[in-house]
């Protein structure tokens, strides 16, 4: 059988430990085998991020601008360990933090369901996906202790001198303020992103925030969203068969626990931080979580929403065995090579993607899975196998599909 050809590459980006081992596995055994690879390769390792001053990470974001797709490995980021455990010469910021802010994107994570893993709350049957905005709130805060009585306020001063002030409370005893900011454009991108990518997966999109205490702060995000999407989306909905859903907070917290799943949920940026460890660990495991940033401008980063599973490449290193789950990097390849197909107008490489994802469903529901999953599944007596056997069972599985 012929290999399906690439005609332009997607950028791809290779991490650490654990993941790169995987890595390889899934290039050399799922994909290299039935796909010409065209693939416009960065090294994001750690070891050559320190050689390169991390300007490997910023030419790979940039590489995604120009290619549009991009398929990123779990890195590593560095802290203390880190800096003597690699011999860094700075401790490297975060590599997702600095492609994020050059393609200004929100990222978007979707659980990934198979029979025999199930959801904690009995009525969900499609995946829940969490929008998370990724600037500003309370993570870019100041805060204070007050010590005593006084008066607190917000105080803006205009570029013209013109001053104004706003009361946030007479102090009579101790206390403490906090004061937050977020930014238009922000908001507008996010609220973008999340049009786009529910059109993109024709999936109903929710927002949710509390307007009715924050008839400023949190007002201005439903605002925003609401004209945007008057304004550029409501009849692309309406085609698509979709729809724009606003409502409060905690009207969607009480919605989602009843809904059966099956749609897009953005939130704030605390809302996100918080829902998308509830909604990942509900559906089983953050190993079978995928993740993909989508920026404004229509350029896709793919990556699975775990880590580089430390402790387990610590084992493969004393040539201990592993059981490492690759479903979500096998499901960040099949993402790219899927939008890689749609934007080259590509259907033999969508198909593909299509077959990859269900030849590793299937694979799992047949029974054969790592120990992560065999520890939380509902199957009896399931086949456990260690990294390099699953990947493997999966290729059995591609192979009889092809
Ligand atoms: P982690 O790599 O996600 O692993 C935490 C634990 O979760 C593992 O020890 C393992 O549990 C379990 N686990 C995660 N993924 C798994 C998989 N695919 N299969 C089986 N079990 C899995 O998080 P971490 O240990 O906190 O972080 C390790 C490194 O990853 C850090 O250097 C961090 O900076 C980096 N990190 C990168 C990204 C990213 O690039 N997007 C995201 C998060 C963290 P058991 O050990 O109990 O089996
Ligand atoms: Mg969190």
């Amino acid at each position: 059988m012929a290999k399906i050809s690439m005609a332009t590459p997607l950028v791809e980006m290779d991490g650490d430990e654990m993941t790169r081992i995987l890595w390889k596995m899934i290039k050399d055994d799922l994909l290299s085998p039935f796909i010409e690879l065209n693939t416009e390769y960065y090294d994001l390792g750690l070891e050559h991020r320190n050689e390169t001053d991390d300007q490997v990470t910023v030419d790979s974001a940039n590489a995604t601008k120009k290619y549009k797709v991009a398929v990123k490995c779990a890195t590593i980021t560095p802290n203390a360990a880190r800096m003597t455990e690699y011999n860094l010469k700075q401790m490297w910021k975060s590599p997702n933090g600095t492609i994020r802010a050059i393609l200004d994107g929100t990222v978007f994570r979707t659980p990934i369901i198979v029979k025999g893993i199930e959801p904690c709350v009995k009525n969900w049957k499609k995946p829940i996906t969490i929008a998370r905005h990724a600037y500003g709130d309370v993570y870019k805060g100041s805060e204070m202790k007050i010590p005593g009585a006084g008066k607190a306020e917000l105080v803006f001063t205009a570029e013209d001198g013109t001053v104004t002030k706003e009361l946030i409370h007479d102090f009579t005893k101790p206390g403490i303020i906090q004061g937050m900011h977020n930014i238009n454009d922000s908001i507008e991108s996010f609220a973008r992103s999340c049009f786009n990518y529910a059109l993109d997966v024709k999936h109903d999109l929710w927002f949710a925030t509390k307007d009715t205490i924050s008839k400023k702060y949190d007002h201005t995000f439903k605002d925003i969203f609401q004209e945007i999407f008057d304004a550029e989306y409501a009849d692309k909905f309406k085609a698509a068969g979709i729809e724009y859903f606003y409502t409060l907070i905690d009207d969607a917290v009480a919605r989602v626990m009843k809904s059966e799943g099956g749609f897009i949920w953005a939130c704030k940026n605390y809302d996100g931080d918080v829902m998308s460890d509830m909604i990942s660990s509900a559906f089983g495991s953050l190993a079978m979580m995928t993740s993909v940033l989508v920026s404004p401008d229509g350029y896709y980063e793919y990556e699975a929403a775990h880590g580089t599973v430390q402790r387990h490449y610590y084992k493969h290193l004393k040539g201990e065995e592993t059981s490492t789950n690759s479903v979500a990097t096998i499901f960040a390849w099949s993402g790219a090579l899927r939008k890689r197909g749609e934007l080259d107008n590509n259907k033999e490489l969508m198909e593909f993607a299509d077959k990859l994802e269900k030849a590793t469903i299937d694979t799992i529901e047949a029974g054969t899975m790592t120990k992560d999953l065999a520890l939380i599944t509902t199957l009896e007596n399931p086949n456990v196998v260690n990294s390099e056997g699953f990947i493997k069972a999966i290729r059995a599985t591609l192979e009889k599909m092809m």
